[in-house]
């Protein structure tokens, strides 16, 4: 009897130990996460982005504008006023060359991807006030009266021009190319003060390189003047081209 209640006493202590262990456990867990919180640094969670997958607009692209092409103005001596010019004898007068070389000059320029204008003599656009006429080369052309004493072409620039290493450069690479194409030699002597103060060449905006080219005289010189003036436009429009190119037509 006594040896059975023992037993039944040491079978309540292991239940109660063990219903006292079952507590315990339930209460120190909380404790034991909140202290595992504290000590190990929890990450901070990365926040998940979803990102549509929509097409993305491409940028916005300004047109580039096309650069116009260089301006070159062709002055076609004595045209479109009543001075014809120098008059030969036989009735050959100096605007009927002057305008049909510019036409050509004008033709081979704008196949070559120019702009070109052929003005007038006292051509609207040349304003002595305004000056706002501003190619990119200016070129007067010109013949020498009907004599038969003197031959060959000559060119010039203004003579107070404000640009004048440039204008020289054009003199040179006009005249170069010119004699090439013409096979006249250069009559330096007749460069008159009407050249050097030439109209045309104070109208201009005062920054357009601008030049002033007497063909040749229209006695000795007239047969190449008058029956291979597409060859005279030919020099004159590879001047002007090789100028615009930068070419120090030394
Ligand atoms: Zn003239």
């Amino acid at each position: 009897m006594r040896l059975r209640l023992l037993h039944t006493l040491a079978r309540l202590a292991l239940l109660g130990g063990g219903v006292a262990w079952f507590v315990g456990c339930l209460l120190l867990v909380p404790f034991g996460q909140r202290l595992a919180s504290d000590i190990i640094p929890t990450a901070t969670p990365t926040p998940t982005v979803f990102v549509l997958a929509l097409p993305r607009p491409s940028p916005t692209v300004a047109p580039t504008p096309t650069p116009l092409p260089p301006l070159v103005a062709l002055l076609a001596g004595h045209s479109g006023g009543e001075d014809p010019g120098a008059v030969c004898p036989d009735g050959l007068r100096e605007v009927d060359i002057t305008t049909d070389v510019a036409a050509h000059a004008r033709r081979i320029l704008e196949a070559r991807g120019y702009r070109v204008d052929i003005l007038a003599e006292f051509d609207k656009r040349l304003d002595p006030i305004k000056r706002d006429y501003a190619p990119h080369v200016f070129l007067a052309i010109h013949a020498d009266s009907c004599v038969y004493y003197a031959s060959g072409y000559k060119v010039a620039r203004a003579a107070n021009s404000i640009i004048p290493r440039e204008e020289d450069r054009l003199v040179r690479c006009i005249s170069s190319s010119y004699a090439a194409a013409s096979q006249l030699p250069f009559h330096e002597g007749s460069i008159t003060n009407d050249m050097k103060h030439y109209h045309g060449l104070m109208k201009i905006h005062p920054h357009s390189p601008g030049a002033i080219i007497e063909l040749g005289f229209m006695g000795s010189d007239r047969a190449i003047l008058v029956n291979q003036s597409d060859q005279l436009a030919l020099g004159i429009a590879n001047g002007i081209e090789r100028f615009l190119q930068g070419s120090l037509c030394p």
